[in-house]
């Protein structure tokens, strides 16, 4: 009996306790309803999603879910603590006008420019200025999605208005004996786990670099959020990336007061091209059955270009990659870009001249990932610490920039040389990428011998200009070439990545998510790795040439290709660590992990094992 009783009396606490906590939406239905349909939006949104899309899981939905429900119902816990008329008035006013203004701003920025409440909405409004402003004003306050925009929120204004006006009938409704039950059913468990949920905020608020808020976005994920949870997420993503850019400046700094010393006597030139969206299968250099490489070929039979045959980029994405590229930081090592030097800083106090040309800096200014790379490598101190000639304008085709830096450059060259140039290579789409009636219209869709039934006419055109594209990032290699050939010289090509042109599947680009299978990794990840020497440079340094030709077959990280340069620039310098360099006799290959998670050599093995069964 006794103890029937203390469950009854348990029972009792409960419904007591969820009738508290469900007081603040019983008494203002209204104002809880509003902010949880209009702060929840995207969240709702995805949700729907999730019956038709495949990237869209309930799991995760839920949770953020419940996390705006909180958010939603902590607005309203705000109200119900207000308990005088005129500063109910005036909180409601308050929440009201920002609640609605968040998602106006949603609205307008999606249907303006595709994009949501999130880090680059904010990384674009800090960096704006006041003469920028006004040109946007311009620009889109009457611009169609702007108008409807204005629309959609005229709408929910009225809504809102509506709401408060039948505030009575609302609060009516939720007094109801059975409606009160199905709120309390419905909404609790999702608050409840909301409030626990949140703690995730207290793990973002202490993250200081990105380092830690890459990992609590890769637990967490910030495509579902509300709109409240996403402007916190976008300050904290500001606030990390202010931290890393002032700590590359503190590591560019520190160069400066480390030894340095170049043991090549002669004068040299390093000549860095790093290549985009490179699919090494689309090599004929490495056996691909169109002759998209002549000049290669050319130079690899004459022996001057050394081929290493087994490279990878552990990233598909190029701002990813170009960051932790040009740092000497060490990613196995769990190092992030911001947390060791550039090889261009580090040539730079060695006291070799460094020019950089570069395509993208201006290519899709916009996105963040061009934002974070420039916000890196053209920082004012640190591109003051690193370069002595930067390229200013956009080109249309690689061999213009090629063109531009040799005609235009004004910096006479030292007697040590780095000469970086950033390519547009083959990125989506290639038929952008090579000019026309200048030769390099080799291939055609009659060209092209798929018989997949996915391979229409449509896709064998791609294929053909994906593969003119790779033609003309041959002769642009060519030109590079022949600009230093007389000198003691040394080229490194590298792309940041592959890509996709319907090689497996009908699709092309990166776009489509990347999978834990050989396919995928073959076309994203492998990539043509080259090193050509001019006939000075092989007699200069027999040693070197020779174990870089023994080490061809090694296993690369595309990464680590930066440590390499400073060899082949001849600087002794701290930040060189031979065990990650492949051209070193003391060169260990470690686990090659792509996408931070997956083993690249482990998938591969899987795959050719199967394919053997
Ligand atoms: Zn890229």
């Amino acid at each position: 009996m006794k103890y029937k009783e203390k469950i009854k009396a348990f029972w009792q606490w409960i419904l007591k306790a969820a009738n508290w906590l469900m007081k603040p939406i019983i008494e203002d239905f209204n104002f809880f309803l509003v902010m949880w349909f209009i702060n929840c939006g995207v969240t709702f949104g995805y949700l729907v999603g999730c019956f038709y899309l495949d990237g869209n899981n309930w799991d995760h939905g839920l949770r953020c879910l419940a996390l705006g429900t909180f958010v939603s119902y902590v607005l309203t816990w705000g109200l119900h603590l207000c308990r005088k008329r005129p500063i109910r008035m005036a909180y409601k006013c308050i929440i009201y006008f920002l609640v609605v203004l968040l998602e106006a701003t949603y609205i307008f920025v999606n249907l303006n420019f595709e994009m949501g409440i999130g880090a680059r909405l904010f990384t674009l409004l800090a960096e704006t200025n006041e003469s920028e402003t006004s040109e946007f004003i311009t620009t889109y306050a009457f611009a169609t999605p702007s108008l409807i925009t204005y629309g959609i929120v005229v709408g929910i204004i009225i809504v809102v208005a509506l709401t408060e006006w039948l505030r009575k009938w609302f609060n009516k409704a939720a007094h109801n004996k059975v409606m009160k039950v199905v709120l309390t059913v419905l909404l609790l468990p999702f608050i409840l786990f909301g409030a626990y949920y949140s703690h995730n905020y207290v793990r973002m608020a202490i993250c200081k670099h990105s380092k830690d808020l890459s990992n609590w976005v890769a637990d967490f994920g910030t495509n579902a959020l509300d709109n409240v949870s996403s402007v916190i997420y976008s300050f904290s993503y500001l606030n990390t990336s202010h931290a890393d850019v002032a700590q590359a400046i503190d590591v560019a700094r520190e160069v400066y007061n480390t030894p340095i010393e170049v043991t090549e006597a002669d004068s040299l030139n390093v000549v860095m091209v790093f290549g985009e969206s490179y699919i090494k299968s689309h090599a004929a250099l490495y056996g691909y059955e169109h002759n998209t490489t002549p000049y290669m070929i050319k130079e690899r039979d004459r022996g001057n270009l050394i081929v290493f045959n087994d490279m990878i980029s552990p990233y598909n994405a190029t701002s990813t990659v170009q960051k932790n590229f040009f740092s000497l930081n060490d990613m196995s090592n769990n190092e992030y870009w911001y947390e060791s030097p550039t090889f261009p800083t580090v040539f730079r106090h060695a006291g070799y001249k460094v020019y950089i040309w570069d395509m993208q800096r201006e290519y899709q200014k916009t996105e963040l990932y061009t934002i974070s790379v420039n916000a890196f490598l053209y920082n004012d101190t640190i591109a003051k610490l690193s370069y002595d000639e930067m390229s200013s304008i956009p080109f249309k085709y690689d061999g213009q920039m090629i063109g531009d830096f040799k005609n235009n450059s004004k910096v006479p060259p030292g007697k040590h040389n780095l000469y970086i140039f950033h390519l547009k290579g083959q990125h989506v789409n290639p038929s952008y990428r090579y000019p026309r009636g200048k030769g390099f219209g080799v291939f055609t869709a009659d060209s092209i011998h798929r018989t997949e039934e996915y391979v229409t006419k449509e896709v064998k055109e791609y294929i053909a200009d994906y593969d003119n594209a790779t033609v003309y990032n041959d002769a642009v290699l060519k030109a590079i070439f022949d600009i230093w050939r007389d000198k003691n010289t040394v080229v490194i090509y590298l792309p940041d990545h592959g890509d996709e042109a319907y090689d497996f599947r009908d699709h092309c680009g990166r776009q489509g998510g990347t999978r834990a299978e050989a396919d995928y990794f073959h076309c994203d990840n492998d990539v043509p790795f080259v090193v050509w020497c001019s006939d000075t440079f092989i007699k200069k340094h027999p040693e070197l040439v020779k174990q870089m030709r023994a080490a061809v077959d090694r296993p690369g990280i595309s990464l680590d290709v930066s440590i390499m340069l400073l060899r082949l620039g001849g600087i002794k310098t701290k930040y060189y660590d031979a065990s990650r360099d492949i051209s070193s006799p003391s060169y260990k290959p470690k686990k090659r992990i792509v996408y931070d998670r997956y083993d690249y050599d482990e998938v591969i093995n899987k795959s050719k094992e199967e394919k053997g069964k």
